[in-house]
């Protein structure tokens, strides 16, 4: 996400703070760069990366605390290519593809487990709108299909059987292991010569004449015309510091581990669905609301 304020002015986040500048990890200063990502999450490090690999010479990534301390080493990884709009299908394929390619790319991997994934329907509008999703998913080329409630039953055993009128189902979908991504990213950081800022927070972007000029940050300013916001669920905040409103927000998800079910083997796809109205009925170990991330 660039963000540029139409002002010839400073952001109005932008504090007056020093003008020194930052010190890099060799201890020398580092007064611009090409790009500024900030947030060094799987968002921000993956696309300083991005940028790297497509070109753009030099590449800083700040961070306020450290690599991976926010949602990305926390989330329950799963990676569904099953979105709502055309626009989550494809960029869930594409990363789903990139996942898929990532050791031989980099020597490393996030641990994608293509393990089938599967969005069930407990009533009859929940059915026609995944109808009418799978038929969009469909039509962009993904191996989307409906389970009859029998199918979807035998199909996970781990769930109590007769409670759903079906579910959609990819078997390409997974999951990942996040701190293992954690790890790929800061390694692919490291290899393509992104600059990592770790405790540097940003504090204000500034601009001139309507473009972005540079950054302030808790060590010093850095000049540069592309920078990149990230930050997971203080996003709105890291644009307030901007001087712009980003509509994001975060709700709290839960993970409950348990034990294997003893029905339940390595290769029982996973289940999404809403929290308030499975935990009750279902063994099921993780829950979120549908759509969180399509
Ligand atoms: C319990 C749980 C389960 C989840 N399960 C899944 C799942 O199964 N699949 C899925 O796709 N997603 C899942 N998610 C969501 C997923 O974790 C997030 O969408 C994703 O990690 C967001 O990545 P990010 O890089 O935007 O944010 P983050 O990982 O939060 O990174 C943002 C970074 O920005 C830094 N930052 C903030 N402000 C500043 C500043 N001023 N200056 C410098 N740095 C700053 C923060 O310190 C942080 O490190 C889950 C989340 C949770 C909490």
């Amino acid at each position: 996400m660039v963000s540029m304020p139409g002002s010839g002015q400073p952001a109005s986040g932008v504090q007056e703070g020093t003008r020194t500048a930052p010190t890099g990890a060799n201890g020398g200063r580092l007064d611009s760069a090409d790009a500024i990502v900030v947030g060094g999450g799987t968002v921000g490090a993956w696309c300083a990366y991005f940028l790297r690999a497509s070109g753009v010479g030099r590449v800083v990534l700040l961070e306020k605390d450290r690599l991976g301390q926010g949602a990305s080493s926390r989330a329950a990884g799963v990676v569904r290519t099953q979105g709502g709009t055309a626009w989550a299908v494809q960029l869930g394929e594409w990363s789903r593809r990139f996942y898929l390619g990532q050791a031989e790319l980099l020597g490393i991997d996030s641990g994608f487990t293509p393990q089938g994934y599967m969005l069930p329907c407990f009533t009859p509008a929940e059915v026609t709108a995944a109808h009418e999703r799978m038929a969009m998913q469909n039509s962009l080329g993904l191996d989307v299909r409906w389970l009859e409630p029998d199918e979807f039953d035998r199909m996970n055993p781990a769930m109590a059987p007769g409670h759903t009128l079906g579910a959609t189902y990819c078997a390409e979908d997974g999951y990942l292991h996040p701190p293992r991504n954690v790890t790929a990213y800061a390694h692919a950081l490291a290899v393509s010569g992104v600059r990592v800022l770790e405790h540097t927070s940003f504090t204000g972007l500034d601009v001139a004449v309507g473009a972005v000029t540079g950054v302030a940050t808790s060590k010093g300013r850095i000049a540069a015309p592309l920078v990149v916001l990230t930050g997971g669920p203080e996003l709105a905040a890291v644009g307030r510091l901007a001087g712009v409103t980003i509509p994001a927000g975060a709700v709290r998800h839960q993970v409950a581990v348990t034990e294997q079910h003893p029905d339940g083997g390595q290769r029982t796809a996973a289940c999404c669905s809403a929290c308030r109205t499975r935990t009750s009925r279902l063994a099921r170990p993780i829950a979120w609301t549908p759509g969180t991330w399509s």
